[in-house]
């Protein structure tokens, strides 16, 4: 149903597993048929170093893979106008993947309140703006997905105030920078993590960016062989969406 995964993570990220290697990624994707993948680590796995990042790129090549590979890297907005990544470092990879939302990163913009959904809703929109807004993002990665490890709520209570925190979108606004979206030719993150954290809010605002002909990453940001599977989970959700290959996004350039 889908053949591509651009959010996936390497044992050189430190949340990921650590035997969990370039190759090991390469071999399991080409077995299990997908034609084109990206190895996206954290920005500041590379510790600024220009030469991690260049052995990065050539354990790719060395691995002689028979898919399409790609060579990106996750990123953050700190705070309007602020990313984690600086330009020149971004010119080293593919593509940059951008969270408006890693609030569980130090320097990262927090919501005035975590507990009450209509602050979260503004600064949610607030921080989505700035990630369409910079010059550097080629994809917004999981917006507006609330995390369990930063919002300590129970499956259940996260859904609803998940749910709560969308209705306060503004509506008008959210469209704008849909459409800016689809002008730019930016994806965002269609990711498996809606199932893993009960964050069924999220299904009416791809819904919404289909609408406003956005570009769908496919993500599974997996960590070990084991989240490569669990991108299966958005199965159901491409087929009710009715989500076919016109809507998804490719990176469109690739050094490798
Ligand atoms: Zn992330
Ligand atoms: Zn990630």
């Amino acid at each position: 149903m889908f053949s591509c995964d651009y959010h996936i993570h390497t044992q050189l990220s430190e949340c990921a597993e650590n035997d969990f290697s370039i190759e090991k990624i390469i071999e399991y994707q080409q077995e299990h048929g997908l034609e084109s993948i990206g190895i996206t680590d954290h920005d500041y796995s590379y510790q600024s170093k220009v030469k991690t990042i260049q052995s990065a790129r050539q354990s790719i090549k060395d691995a002689e893979p028979s898919i399409d590979v790609h060579f990106g890297v996750e990123s953050q907005m700190l705070d309007y106008q602020v990313t984690s990544i600086k330009i020149r470092m971004a010119s080293y990879f593919d593509y940059v993947l951008m969270a408006p939302n890693h609030y569980h990163l130090r320097g990262v913009e927090r919501p005035k309140s975590i507990r009450d959904p209509r602050r979260v809703a503004l600064h949610e929109i607030y921080m989505f703006e700035a990630a369409i807004a910079s010059p550097i993002t080629d994809a917004v990665i999981h917006p507006f997905l609330l995390s369990p490890d930063v919002f300590q709520h129970s499956p259940e209570t996260l859904a609803a105030f998940g749910q709560e925190m969308m209705n306060n979108i503004e509506h008008k606004r959210l469209i704008y920078q849909l459409d800016l979206a689809s002008q730019r030719g930016l994806g965002i993150e269609l990711t498996p993590k809606i199932i893993r954290y009960n964050q069924h809010h999220l299904i009416d605002f791809y819904q919404l960016c289909l609408e406003r002909d956005v570009k769908l990453l496919i993500g599974s940001d997996a960590h070990n062989i084991k989240q490569l599977e669990e991108l299966s989970l958005i199965s159901p959700i491409i087929k009710d969406l009715g989500i076919t290959e016109k809507n998804l996004w490719h990176p469109n350039n690739s050094n490798i």
